[in-house]
């Protein structure tokens, strides 16, 4: 049995937890909050450290010094935090899902993230690029779209 299936999130280890990330880099564009109603909309803006076409973190292990507000994702707080996208591998696990068809561990190919339409690759405005006060006419849904359970 594979180790996400066999493990919870909190028996896996650093190895195993870090390969559950599809590289989507869903989770690392900026998110506004609606003054009045406490909503949070996703945005197409990067955060300054995503690499738009690799949609990997270019500086993973000082991240949370260069970006303090970049929150690092653990068996406890999967859960609780609102923002996670629904295609989350770690979400998905935290709520029983098990990993999409088209997760690289299932499908053995990191391309079908991006043939699905899930990854934030080429989709995205560097946050430096883009004044703050316009923020939220990059307001998108993308970030929140799931691909069907099956082909
Ligand atoms: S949303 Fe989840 S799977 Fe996608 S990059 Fe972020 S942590 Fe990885
Ligand atoms: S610092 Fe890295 S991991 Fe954190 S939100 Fe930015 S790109 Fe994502």
């Amino acid at each position: 049995m594979a180790f996400w299936d066999e493990k919870s999130l909190d028996e896996m280890t650093d190895a195993e937890w870090e390969a559950l990330c599809d590289g989507c880099g869903r989770c690392c564009l900026i998110k506004l909050e609606d003054e009045d109603s406490g909503t949070l909309i996703t945005s197409d803006v990067r955060c300054q450290l995503l690499d738009g076409d690799t949609c990997a973190c270019t500086d993973y292990p000082g991240r949370q010094a260069k970006v303090p507000d970049c929150i690092k994702l653990t068996p406890q707080n999967v859960g609780e935090i609102k923002w996670i996208p629904v295609t989350c591998a770690y979400r998905r696990l935290a709520e029983g899902k098990g990993l999409a068809w088209w997760h690289p561990l299932i499908s053995g190919d990191p391309q079908t993230v991006i043939d699905v339409g899930v990854s934030a690759r080429g989709r995205t405005f560097a946050e430096l690029d883009i004044a703050p006060d316009k923020w939220e006419e990059h307001a998108v849904d993308w970030p929140e779209w799931e691909p069907p359970e099956q082909l």
